[in-house]
């Protein structure tokens, strides 16, 4: 472990014990309360919540909504510490790697499990629970950039109470959700019992995968300008970022190219920081950058314009930048 993830572990510990709820962790009709955390125990939860930051981002939830405090629509991740810092009610996870089965109520519950045999006697994997209602709970998934291919689109639009059955299920970097802090209402915390918190995330096991693929293949087909559409390349290399593994950038019929950001390769690990308009030279000949999002930076062939610089002459010719 790097001194700086101890730094990291130090500041942070303190913020996220700040929104673990105070009458801790629901109470069972039994009078059994769920395991703990101690305040020991937190630093784990905090080292695998940083570790998250290479595919994950973090938003602060505003006090009495479900809403984020930040605008994070195709902006880059932002990282734990940049949330905790708005001092939020709750915060909440982003990633197109994280798929999420929402459970309603219990008619939720009794399909996964009755109809799809999902196994929901808490195996090993990430729960998210509230204090206040045990019957509405989420899990969360790891899926790699590998699996999302096996899907049409590489994610599925958020669906909301799948076939009436009150069932969520969420698989992009436009979904987020809520896992620690403050509910809306200020009835009930969002929580995970120890054992079955983030340091438990797994892959989804096979039951749930075959759900997210129904439901990938039932949506419609991705339009031609989308990731991974049919009548895309995958490119091997990429020639912008030089993907040669787990290929995932793919050329259009158009000419453009989509360059995935994946942790070992993108865009801007091959060319520094980019901005649109921005060129940059590649093996495949001069490329500029057309839009950035978290997941994709979109690059266009670059066309030489004749005129280079037209409305140069009408600039304002003082220095406005010299020191006086
Ligand atoms: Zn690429």
């Amino acid at each position: 472990m790097t001194s700086k993830t101890e730094g990291h572990r130090e500041t942070l510990a303190p913020m996220i014990a700040a929104l673990l709820p105070n009458k801790q962790y629901w109470v069972n009709p039994l009078g059994v309360s769920w395991p703990r955390f101690t305040f020991e125990e937190l630093p784990i939860v905090v080292q695998k919540l940083v570790q998250l930051e290479s595919f994950c981002g973090f938003l602060p939830i505003k006090k009495g909504s479900k809403a984020p405090m930040v605008c994070y629509k195709n902006k880059p991740h932002s990282p734990l510490l940049a949330a905790l810092r708005k001092k939020p009610a709750a915060l909440a996870i982003r990633s197109r790697n994280l798929l999420t089965l929402d459970f309603d109520s219990i008619d939720a519950y009794n399909y996964a499990a009755e109809e799809r045999g999902i196994d929901l006697s808490y195996p090993s994997c990430w729960y998210i629970e509230r204090t206040d209602n045990d019957q509405k709970f989420k899990i969360n998934y790891f899926v790699s950039d590998e699996k999302l291919l096996e899907l049409p689109n590489g994610k599925i639009k958020r669906t909301v109470n799948y076939l009436g059955t009150n069932l969520d299920v969420f698989l992009s970097n436009d979904s987020y959700i809520i896992f620690l802090g403050e509910h809306e209402d200020g009835n009930g915390h969002y929580f995970s019992r120890k054992g079955h918190d983030v340091t438990a995330l797994a892959p989804p096991p096979k039951e749930v995968w075959d759900l997210v693929l129904e439901i990938a293949h039932k949506e419609k087909p991705a339009p031609s300008n989308s990731y991974l559409s049919t009548n895309s390349k995958r490119l091997n290399p990429c020639p912008i970022c030089s993907r040669d593994e787990r290929l995932w950038c793919s050329k259009n019929p158009d000419g453009s190219i989509f360059c995935m950001n994946g942790s070992t390769f993108s865009a801007e690990k091959s060319h520094g920081p980019l901005t649109i308009t921005q060129v940059v030279n590649t093996s495949s000949g001069k490329y500029a950058v057309a839009s950035i999002s978290a997941a994709c930076t979109t690059f266009k062939p670059h066309q030489e314009r004749r005129t280079y610089r037209p409305h140069r002459t009408t600039r304002p010719k003082r220095n406005t930048r010299r020191a006086y």
